[in-house]
Parts: structure tokens; C-alpha cells; sequence
């Protein structure tokens, strides 16, 4: 997506497409890499005038309400943005703490116990060692 194509995508989903928002939005769709306010803030900071970590948790915040990203709350207090908001997966590398999506549906999940039940929300979460560390590890 471009930010032409970024703006609309955010004012079909009610977001007013400022400058500052269209940027962190480009950032999440194109890095992929789920990251913490602090990793947008120090990619961002050159790119960005007058930017600081509260407009990044703020937009951030919209885009969380409005619908048009996630906040993965994987492991302690460390939150991780997503712009995929499909269902999906998430590994968490402990050695490279990088964030890897992985495609689930729930009903790929045999669950009797949940029958009758109604989902909310959906959160596939795995930690480990990536094979990218795990072939390292080994060398
Ligand atoms: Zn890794
Ligand atoms: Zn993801």
C-alpha cells in the first residue's frame, strides 16, 4: 500500500488520515515486524518532526479502537502493534524477540469442551527459538 492507498484505508475506517498517522500506519504495513511503541519511535524519530513516544501510543490507540490494527500483549507488559487484523498467530522468537506470524483458524482447533460457547477474541500465542536463531545456535 502507498499512502495514497493508506490514507483511504483509514478514513473508510474513521480515521482522520494525518500525516503522522499515515506514516505509522505505512510503518506497520510494510515492516511486518510488530513493533513496540519504543521500536516505531526510534525508526521514526528522523522521519517525523516533533515526534514522541505519547503521539505514537495515541495514534496507535485509534488505530487499536477503530479497528485497523491489533495490540498483542504477548509477554509481560511489552505491547506489540499489528496492522493484520485477520485472524492469525503469533511465535515469539526468546532470542532474536522477534514476532512471526503464523495462519490458525479456531476451527482448526478441535475444542468440545467450548461448545455452546461464544469467542470474543481469539489469541494463538508460541514462544520459543526460530529457526533462524535455532541454525545459529547450532553453527
Ligand atoms: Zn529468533
Ligand atoms: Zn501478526
Amino acid at each position: 500500500m502507498d499512502q495514497q492507498q493508506i490514507s483511504a484505508y483509514l478514513l473508510k475506517n474513521g480515521v482522520r488520515p494525518l500525516q503522522k498517522r499515515v506514516k505509522i500506519m505505512s510503518y506497520l504495513v510494510s515492516k511486518r515486524n510488530h513493533p513496540t511503541v519504543d521500536m516505531i519511535y526510534s525508526d521514526l524519530i528522523h522521519e517525523i518532526n516533533g515526534l514522541s513516544k505519547t503521539t505514537i501510543y495515541n495514534v496507535l490507540n485509534l488505530f487499536v479502537q477503530s479497528g485497523v490494527a491489533l495490540a498483542l500483549n504477548i509477554e509481560g507488559n511489552e505491547i506489540r502493534y499489528d496492522a493484520d487484523t485477520s485472524t492469525h498467530g503469533h511465535f515469539k522468537c526468546k532470542v532474536c524477540t522477534g514476532v512471526i506470524d503464523f495462519r490458525i483458524k479456531k476451527e482448526d482447533l478441535p475444542n468440545p469442551m467450548l461448545e455452546g460457547f461464544r469467542i470474543d477474541e481469539q489469541h494463538f500465542y508460541l514462544k520459543g527459538v526460530c529457526s533462524f536463531c535455532a541454525n545459529k545456535i547450532e553453527a
